[in-house]
């Protein structure tokens, strides 16, 4: 609308005043505007400079130093404002001169009002078309600088016609040099019969557009991968007027691709004779390959195992086991690992371990799975091997188990009737001698009296068969029955013994008494035994609350003055059947078993046991164990350690 409405605004250059008014007259009469009049070049080109008209009528004689012509060539130059030349039809020279300023019209004088109209016109509507023209040349120019895309026009004769700047470089060619010459002079191609993505399309009939992959060897030699595209140049009445060629250097990324596809064609020969037979299945769970390893364990071919083929060569018992296992998986996209047998194709079933991970492309979409069944018949009969040995073993150690504490019973027995027999001996009138033999076998006979109690310790021990059994006990009375034969040992050895109770007289407590007892026995033995000067003594309290058991405990101390243990034995002793010294063993007495024997109990009552020991200065046992103040706590302790087997 606003078109329709717009008046061309004018300025008019004429020297004469009475033709500039007659102009100006007629001009306005067909409602355009006339901006100014002047008489002069110089003037004419100050009022364009300041008016930007949008049109000249500029006549070519004019007052002043500067005609016309000479005007309207420097306002062109520097404004690009059309004009057109008001001429007299005899001036030819004139005209000629005109022409060459490039004018977008002429008028006669004199002439009629509508020759006027037409002529200003007709130059407003090539001056516009002129400058739309002009601008698409710019965009395009443009265009065709700024894409990295070289750009190649030929004729139908397939030469140069132009090249963009992408182009020009690439070939490092100028325009001289490559103008009309033949495109396929610069420019030989190949089919890239590496890329197994070949486009090639074409479009509708009247124009041909290829798309190709293509390895582009320039003069120097090199190669280069491109794709490139060519496109029939026609113009709106079907006429062919040449192509265009456009392609992108595509080097780099053909190169990554490449060694993409080299790096998965060495995967999947590396997984072909893999040693393990590997499967893959898709996202629908259809199984979908199988490597070489794998069908030569099964003796079939691909055609049998594809899809669910395989699953009827797993033993039918577990069949179902896997389906189910594998429907679970695919469910969640989860991991899975599954034992089942297989049949080889040896007709013998074998087990395998079947693992699949699920696989997922970079964006994260599900691809399916990868797995691998590995054969493990060899660990299985293993398995089975040591499972039965395990079982004979442990029948074994529960007959040696039942005949020790039988043994023991019987030999107990009698043994406990030649203790009684010599004590009532000791109380007899004997002289001497008789009394320093009736002491010495009465030694003996508790020796092997505790030898044999150690034995049968240890072998309820290895069997896991001993178990704890808790009672309310008064602490003291507990530790003061056991202490009595040592009282009697260290009073012959000349040794004191002393006992440092630190809690109430009538303290009860739930303990198993018999563990609490052959604890403090077995430490009481040593130090007695391995100490000739000094003291020995046994220093017993009840702590509440221990801080590091959470619960009450019982802290032992067994301290002598003896040998002592060096440092490197300290962990040792606590092994069966280890005296750290072969050269006591002929000294002293003992089997190496006590140690052994409280450091276990110690640990399934829960508690610990160290010591502190120095060569020749003596040794200091410390074991703490947990005890029950009374039922309730019991049961809770029970609870958190389950059933006590010692
Ligand atoms: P044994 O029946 O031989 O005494 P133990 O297991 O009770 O077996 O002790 C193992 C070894 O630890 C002893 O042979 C001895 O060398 C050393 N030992 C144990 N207690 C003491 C101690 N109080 N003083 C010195 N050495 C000790």
């Amino acid at each position: 609308m606003e078109v329709q409405n717009y008046s061309p605004r004018v300025l008019v250059v004429e020297d004469e005043k009475i033709v500039a008014m007659d102009i100006k007259r007629r001009i306005e009469s067909f409602q355009y505007t006339v901006l100014g009049i002047t008489d002069s070049g110089e003037k004419a080109i100050e009022l364009a400079a300041k008016l930007h008209p949008d049109i000249i009528i500029m006549d070519i004689i004019l007052s002043g130093d500067m005609d016309g012509i000479e005007a309207a060539s420097i306002i062109g130059k520097n404004y690009d404002i059309p004009f057109i030349f008001l001429t007299a039809s005899s001036d030819d020279v004139s005209l000629q001169r005109a022409k060459l300023s490039g004018p977008h019209g002429y008028i006669i004088k004199p002439f009629e009002a509508r020759d006027l109209k037409s002529a200003l016109d007709i130059a407003l509507h090539n001056s516009t078309v002129e400058r739309k023209l002009k601008e698409s040349e710019l965009w395009l120019q443009a265009t065709l600088t700024s894409i990295r895309d070289a750009v190649i026009t030929t004729d139908m004769q397939q030469r140069i016609m132009f090249m963009n700047p992408a182009a020009e470089s690439f070939f490092g060619l100028s325009e001289e040099e490559y103008k009309d010459v033949a495109i396929h002079e610069v420019y030989k191609v190949e089919p890239d019969t590496t890329n197994e993505s070949l486009i090639a399309h074409f479009s509708s009939a009247d124009k041909v557009d290829i798309v190709r992959a293509r390895i582009l060897k320039n003069n120097a030699g090199e190669q280069f991968y491109i794709e490139e595209s060519v496109s029939l140049i026609k113009d709106r009445y079907h006429k062919e007027h040449g192509f265009v060629y456009t392609f992108r250097d595509i080097t780099q990324r053909r190169k990554a691709e490449l060694q993409v596809l080299a790096s998965r064609d060495f995967y999947l020969s590396l997984f072909e004779d893999f040693p393990t037979p590997v499967w893959r299945s898709n996202a629908e769970g259809e199984f979908n390959y199988f490597n070489n390893t794998w069908l030569k364990f099964t003796g079939r071919n691909l055609e049998n195992e594809i899809f669910q083929g395989w699953t009827e060569s797993i033993k039918e018992t577990d069949r179902q086991r896997f389906l189910d296992t594998f429907a679970y998986a695919l469910r969640n996209k989860s991991r899975f690992e599954i034992e089942f047998e297989l049949l080889s194709r040896d007709g013998v079933y074998r087990w395998v371990i079947c693992i699949g991970t699920p696989l997922f492309a970079l964006e994260g979409e599900f691809k399916g799975f990868i797995g691998a069944c590995i054969d493990i018949s060899h660990m299985i009969t293993a398995q089975n091997e040591l499972i039965r040995a395990k079982n004979a073993a442990e029948s074994a150690n529960l007959a040696k188990v039942r005949f020790l504490s039988n043994m023991s019973h019987e030999v107990r027995t009698p043994l406990n009737g030649i203790i009684g027999i010599l004590s009532l001996l000791n109380d007899t009138k004997l002289d001497g001698s008789q009394a320093e033999y009736v002491n010495m076998a009465q030694m003996a006979a508790h020796t092997l009296l505790g030898l044999l109690n150690n034995l049968l310790d240890i072998s309820k021990i290895e069997s896991k068969r001993d178990t704890a059994s808790y009672t309310e006990e008064n602490l003291h009375a507990v530790v003061s029955e056991i202490l009595l034969p040592f009282e009697y040992q260290a009073k012959i050895k000349r040794v004191r013994l002393l006992k440092e109770f630190s809690f109430a007289e009538d303290l009860k407590v739930h303990v198993d008494k018999n563990k609490l007892q052959q604890i403090i026995g077995n430490l009481l033995s040593n130090a007695v035994k391995f100490t000739d000067y000094g003291e020995v003594a046994v220093q017993l309290s009840y702590e509440k609350n221990n801080h590091q058991l959470r619960t009450d405990v019982i802290h032992l101390v067994v301290k002598d003055s003896g040998i002592g243990i060096a440092p490197e034995n300290h962990a040792l002793i606590f092994e069966s059947f280890v005296q750290v010294d072969n050269s006591n063993t002929r000294k002293f007495n003992g089997a190496g078993l006590g140690l052994a024997i409280v450091k276990n109990i110690t640990e399934a009552l829960g508690g610990s046991i160290w010591l502190n020991s120095e060569l020749g200065k003596g040794s200091e046992f410390h074991v703490v164990i947990p005890v029950m103040k009374n039922k309730t706590n019991r049961n809770k302790a029970n609870k958190m350690q389950g059933e006590i087997l010692l």
